[in-house]
């Protein structure tokens, strides 16, 4: 049984060393001078680093799947053979410019039915022997991972057919939970929530704001030596959202709003200093010299 299962590893692995080979090779079409800058093989699984100063388009990973997707489906021969280094660069000098090796090399070679070269590396890693023993070949994910370096993630048959599952049945969760028929409804339905969900959500604020300025004309507040007005608010009101109103209803007054969490904005009135009054009372603050912001728990003990 181990046996088996080994086997499928090896196989699974050498179906994504194939295919890494033939991403290299596509990659160095669009990226002239790129070259490998890290790669990892794994069961139908691959990544693969290179030297680029940009990402993908969206149409160069469907060129690049329907090239790869070719050579798997026209089965051309892998062929694997030791040589003398100065001879593999006579045949393929091209291929492998600057690495070091050792004067007997292995080449790895993908050729089509005319003798072209496909793709050609030096590698010691186990191949399949015919293109088509890849099944199928599928980009997921590409990045930047640091500066200059970008990351390709891609899958091999039957991870291929995994991921479809996966995305398919995201598809149909999505399609279930916004009460669509088929998956083509989808953009419609989307654009129609979103337009919906600003509409109330600028009708939220509107509310908000009526509500915040009701309660800060509502005589609701304290004073004390420092402050003309002290304002407890909720803390389920959008705190910044009460100062820009308080800041217009009250400019010639010294604001302190502040909730039971600590949070605490202070406002000073025309030509004073906020942030003079928060270092005067000791407590932790930030922002602007008219309103500075924090959350202190002193600011609770000024007021028992
Ligand atoms: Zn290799």
């Amino acid at each position: 049984m181990k046996l088996i299962v080994d086997q499928c590893q090896r196989y699974a692995k050498m179906r994504a060393h194939t295919a890494t080979h033939l991403l290299h090779t596509e990659l160095a079409k669009i990226f002239k001078n790129t070259k490998q800058a890290g790669s990892l093989v794994d069961e139908d699984y691959l990544r693969f680093d290179f030297n680029a100063d940009r990402l993908l388009t969206s149409e160069e990973i469907h060129e690049i799947e329907k090239t790869i997707n070719q050579i798997v489906y026209a089965a051309y021969t892998v062929e694997v053979k030791e040589t003398s280094y100065n001879d593999a660069i006579k045949l393929w000098a091209k291929a492998f410019f600057e690495d070091k090796y050792g004067d007997i090399v292995r080449v790895v070679r993908v050729f089509n039915n005319e003798n072209e070269t496909l793709s050609i590396e030096l590698c010691g890693g186990t191949h399949v022997s015919n293109t088509k023993d890849i099944g199928c070949f599928s980009i997921s994910w590409q990045e930047a991972v640091a500066s200059g370096v970008k990351r390709i993630t891609a899958v091999t048959w039957p991870k291929v057919g995994l991921r479809m599952h996966e995305m398919q049945e995201i598809l149909d969760t999505t399609v279930a939970k916004l009460w669509i028929k088929t998956a083509t409804q989808m953009l419609d339905k989307l654009d129609k929530t979103l337009k919906e969900y600003d509409e109330l959500r600028s009708a939220v604020e509107s509310l908000e704001t009526l509500m915040i300025k009701d309660f800060l004309q509502s005589n609701n507040f304290t004073s004390n030596k420092v402050f003309e007005k002290i304002f407890n608010i909720s803390s389920d009101l959008n705190f910044k959202n009460v100062g820009f109103h308080a800041k217009i209803l009250f400019p010639d007054s010294t604001i302190l709003i502040y909730t039971k969490e600590w949070s605490f904005l202070i406002l000073s009135k025309k030509w004073s200093s906020a942030k003079k009054i928060a270092e005067g009372l000791g407590i932790r603050w930030w922002w602007t010299e008219v309103m500075v912001q924090g959350r202190d728990e002193n600011i609770l003990k000024l007021f028992k």
